[in-house]
């Protein structure tokens, strides 16, 4: 079944594919769920939430490709690398946060985070690349952050990570080259989800403010433009990268921040 695109979104057409996106059950991650569903894919849903994905399930019924949910917590390394198994499209997405000076990071929470967050994503490309490379066509997206390029401060865990995480996207992509695989990392600024309004109270302890100054004062100072950047904006990045069209698309970041960068 040819999928149309929904209105507003440009046309990618994913029928026949598998998509395996992590993080699923919520923000960006649900929102690349169901964009690739939209375009035909049948996307592999994987979070630790399962209750979340159900509900993602639920609502991609009426979908082209469709949502199959896989409760996984990817701290299981072996698991991750057997469940991307047979995956033609890899969305690495799972992500958490924690805003400490380095000095009171729990480094419990430091090894959590480079866990899932550098080494899932690694034994997850692992698991895929076989099927990929045997296939002659891949497309791996890391949602990378513009803390991939940047540092703040406060976030050592969380911009070492995305640091890591843009290296080993680029090495796929040139070890994924000759075999038809891409690879390239997303960068968005502040999206509207949890993860960010999670971190607004932690925000304004760490930086000694109230908590209703940190979105204008510390999360959009550098933003040209003065907003949160929504999910299904990132998504719509994700869905162009996986597309035949991106196929010279490779080794790259793709930033979605509002002007950041450009200063
Ligand atoms: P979110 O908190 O809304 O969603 C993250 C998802 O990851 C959750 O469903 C959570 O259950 C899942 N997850 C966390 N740890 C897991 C684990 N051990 N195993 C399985 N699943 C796990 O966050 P989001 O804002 O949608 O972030 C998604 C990605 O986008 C992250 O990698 C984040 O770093 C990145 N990002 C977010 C922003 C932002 O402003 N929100 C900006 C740039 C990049």
């Amino acid at each position: 079944m040819t999928a149309s695109p929904p209105p507003g979104t440009t046309s990618v057409d994913l029928a026949g594919r598998t998509a395996l996106v992590t993080g699923a059950a919520s923000g960006i991650g649900r929102a690349c769920a169901l964009r690739l569903a939209a375009a035909g894919a049948k996307v592999r849903a994987v979070d630790r939430d399962a209750a979340g994905l159900e509900t993602l399930a639920d609502r991609a019924m009426a979908t082209a490709g469709g949502v199959e949910a896989h409760p996984l917590d990817l701290t299981d390394l072996e698991a991750a690398e057997l469940v991307a198994a047979g995956t033609d499209i890899l969305v690495n997405n799972a992500g958490l946060q924690l805003v400490r000076p380095i000095e009171e990071f729990p480094p419990e929470v430091f090894h959590t985070v480079l866990t899932v967050m550098l080494e899932a994503p690694f034994r997850l490309i692992r698991g895929a690349l076989p099927h990929m490379y045997g296939q002659g066509w891949g497309r791996i997206v890391n949602v990378s952050s513009v803390h991939g390029l940047r540092a703040s401060p406060y976030k050592s865990a969380y911009v070492a990570a995305k640091h890591g995480l843009e290296g080993l996207s680029k090495t796929a992509a040139l070890e994924g080259a000759p075999h038809g695989v891409t690879s390239n990392c997303v960068n968005p600024g502040y999206v509207r989800t949890p993860l960010v309004e999670k971190q607004l109270a932690d925000q304004a302890g760490a930086h000694g403010i109230p908590e209703e100054r940190v979105l204008k004062e510390i999360l959009l100072r550098d933003s040209a433009v003065k907003r949160l950047v929504e999910p299904d904006e990132v998504a719509e990045a994700v869905a162009y990268l996986c597309a035949p069209q991106a196929s010279f698309m490779t080794g790259t970041s793709l930033v979605i921040d509002g002007g950041w960068t450009a200063h």
